[in-house]
């Protein structure tokens, strides 16, 4: 099983490096044969390569059975132009690796209610899915660009501009995965849209539709965005599987992050049609605690056991990192980020300690397994 290692910059080093240690840890313990190797991405690689996305680190990823990637950007490379800048590294190993199918589960632990920012009765027991399409949409579409206006409210001033676009296939394909997914859960699509106002939309909501008659098993409803976005925060329980466009979910699933006490929980899976995937924290490379030893590991060690499940195809051993991040928290160990006064008995840890932990849980459930 190889594994490429992308790092990335700001916490992506340090949130990967405890990933990485605790997937040594389920290894040793499953009799996992894992070959990791490293690469630049981002940041660091423009730093080292002038590109973010090298050919090498390609290559790499492309070789791989899984990518485990950490986060990229920093505020320093915002005077590049768009196509050298971080961000389109990831965007790359996208479009490249055809990875469509963007898995964001928020999950709500249940020691981690009083974290949220909505009252605990709201979110207790949480378990949603969102599925975000990942290679279309108005991040890809053409033409995009600069120009002088030339009709609207102010010809003759500078626009910018940006294109909508969905095909048939691309919809068809992601909405398959998500009844697939519906049907190994409770059994409810919610395709969120903006069909009042948008064409692309338009299209999308007919082909979910249309795609809806092979799975009579699931029942679907259709969502506009905005509404989406408040049902969210009023009733989230309400929800199953999310699936939507790619700039929607982007926004959607940073917002459901927060139902689950914070972002630093949320892992995220991005697949091709074969289950090759990338996994990755869905936050990005916080500049703003970088260094510090705070950030919250456990986005990225989820990550890595979605990692085992998916792409890998050892399923016990991604449970056993889930059971371990679950024993962590009963014992109360939290980073900044998921630490509040009047927890109970919790104790303030920091990046490093955070890995150890579960690390050490997964040796300890062994122990305890074979006693
Ligand atoms: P961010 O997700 O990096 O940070 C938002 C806030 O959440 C910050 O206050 C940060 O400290 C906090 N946070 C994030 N992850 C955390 C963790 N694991 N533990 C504790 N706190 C955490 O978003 P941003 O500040 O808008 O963006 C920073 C950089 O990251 C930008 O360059 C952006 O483009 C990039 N970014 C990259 C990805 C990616 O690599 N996939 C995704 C989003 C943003």
């Amino acid at each position: 099983m190889r594994i490429a290692i992308l790092p990335g910059d700001g916490i992506g080093t340090e949130i990967v490096g405890e990933a990485v240690r605790v997937l040594d840890a389920v290894a040793r313990v499953h009799g996992l044969k894992l070959e990791t190797e490293t690469a630049l991405v981002g940041g660091a690689a423009v730093d080292a390569h002038g590109h973010p996305l090298p050919e090498s680190t390609l290559s790499l990823a492309r070789a791989a059975d899984a990518i485990l990637f950490g986060a990229v950007g920093d505020w320093k490379y915002d005077k590049l132009e768009r196509a050298l800048r971080p961000e389109q590294a990831i965007l790359g190993l996208r479009k490249h690796l055809q990875l469509f199918a963007n898995f964001r589960p928020a999950l709500c632990y249940e020691q981690l209610t009083q974290a949220s920012s909505l009252k605990p009765e709201l979110v207790a027991g949480l378990d949603i899915l969102i599925i975000r399409e990942l290679t279309g949409d108005i991040y890809f579409g053409q033409p995009r660009g600069r120009r002088t206006a030339t009709d609207g409210h102010f010809p003759g001033a500078e626009e910018a501009f940006d294109t909508m676009r969905y095909s048939r296939p691309e919809i068809e394909r992601i909405a398959h995965v998500a009844f697939q997914a519906a049907q190994r859960r409770n059994r409810k699509v919610t395709s969120v849209d903006k069909a009042n106002v948008l064409e692309t939309f338009q299209l999308w909501k007919d082909v979910v539709t249309e795609v809806h008659a092979q799975y009579p098993d699931v029942e679907l409803e259709h969502m506009y965005v905005d509404n989406a976005a408040m049902q969210l925060v009023r009733a989230p329980k309400k929800f199953d599987v999310v699936v939507t466009g790619n700039m929607f979910g982007d926004i959607l699933s940073d917002e459901a992050a927060m139902l689950t006490g914070s972002i630093g929980m949320l892992p995220s899976a991005s697949l091709d049609a074969k289950n090759k995937g990338l996994y990755e924290p869905s936050h990005g490379s916080a500049p703003d605690i970088a260094g510090k030893g705070v950030a919250n590991p456990l986005a990225t060690i989820l990550s890595a056991a979605m990692m085992l499940r998916f792409s890998l195809d050892q399923p016990a051993a991604a449970d056993h990192i889930e059971s371990a991040v679950r024993a962590v928290l009963s014992a109360g160990l939290r980073t900044p980020d998921i630490w509040s006064e009047g927890q109970g008995a919790v104790r303030k840890v920091g990046t490093r300690e955070m890995g150890d932990a579960v690390a050490a849980a997964i040796t300890t459930t062994r122990k305890t397994t074979k006693s």
